[in-house]
């Protein structure tokens, strides 16, 4: 067995949308502890986990994705760099595997600033630009939350360095070089709306493409742990900013994706990350997206 494979296929995974080729990009995944949720025992998380043969306590993906449309290439969320540890990070490979050069990348479009979703953006090293001709689209109260320094001075520590100073450092080269666009909401790109789902963070946003018809939505992190949290959208996480809000957020999504049938596009759904929704009962339900043999 000397040459049994001890890593896994490239973290790579095309898809059509109308005219959009949309590309599944993992950055690896990260162990979390019981600890991570809110509103539900700790009794029933193990036993919905175990029901569903899920790792307990639970392995999320990471994950981000490209969309290559018009000529031009985008990016939504860009992985974390080395601030997750060495099970995240995987990012540049895949990539590269998938053929997109980052110099090549024309606006990264961040669902939220997080440590796994916008560490990619500059070597925290040397504050060098990793996408230099990018735009970094945003909500503008992701901006106007993280560079609070009244907020931040009363941050404990963890979330201060992880999350404040991590999300200054990854920016701040972007706002530098006027390479930063906010938004409210709307269309932010042709065929691309941003939809505010603020509670998880303060700008927290999904994204909708639309193209020939059809529609998919990226929602960041509106599920962090979809065997948990599809059936039972009341359940939040430690780390959600304003979890009532969150939830709120949460239920919201859900029903504007089964109200358009929308494909979905999750950053913590297990890659590569594609499924659909449905409601049966009052309950939602969430199936994975069946491989796509050709593109
Ligand atoms: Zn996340």
């Amino acid at each position: 067995m000397s040459n049994a494979p001890r890593t896994q296929v490239d973290g790579v995974y095309h898809r059509k949308l109308g005219d959009v080729l949309v590309t599944g990009l993992s950055d690896g995944y990260v162990d979390m502890g019981y600890g991570i949720f809110r509103n539900i025992p700790e009794e029933e998380t193990k036993a919905i986990l175990a029901r569903d043969h899920r790792t307990s306590p639970p392995r999320i993906s990471v994950n981000a994705f490209a969309l290559r449309m018009g000529g031009k290439t985008y990016l939504i969320d860009c992985g974390s760099a080395d601030i997750m540890g060495p099970t995240c990070g995987r990012l540049p490979a895949n990539l590269a595997t998938a053929g997109i050069d980052p110099a090549s990348v024309d606006g990264v479009l961040l669902t939220h600033v997080h440590p796994d979703h916008s560490n990619g953006l500059t070597d925290a090293a040397t504050g060098r630009r990793l996408f230099p001709n990018a735009e970094v689209i945003v909500h503008e109260s992701e901006i106007n939350h993280w560079f609070n320094d009244e907020l931040m001075a009363r941050a404990a520590e963890r979330p201060r360095r992880r999350y404040f100073e991590a999300g200054r450092t990854q920016l701040s080269p972007y706002m530098a070089a006027d390479r930063v666009r906010t938004f409210k909401g709307g269309e932010i790109l042709p065929g691309v709306t941003a939809i505010p789902a603020a509670g998880h963070t303060p700008g927290h946003s999904a994204y909708v493409i639309s193209s020939q018809g059809q529609l998919m939505i990226v929602w960041g992190d509106t599920v962090h742990v979809p065997e948990i949290q599809v059936a039972r959208p009341e359940v939040t996480m430690e780390f959600d900013t304003d979890p009532e809000a969150a939830a709120i957020a949460r239920q919201k999504v859900f029903d504007m994706v089964v109200a358009d049938d929308m494909l979905v596009g999750g950053m913590h759904l297990h890659f590569p990350g594609f499924g659909h929704m449905r409601r049966e009962a009052g309950k939602y339900s969430l199936t994975a997206e069946q491989w796509a043999f050709d593109i």
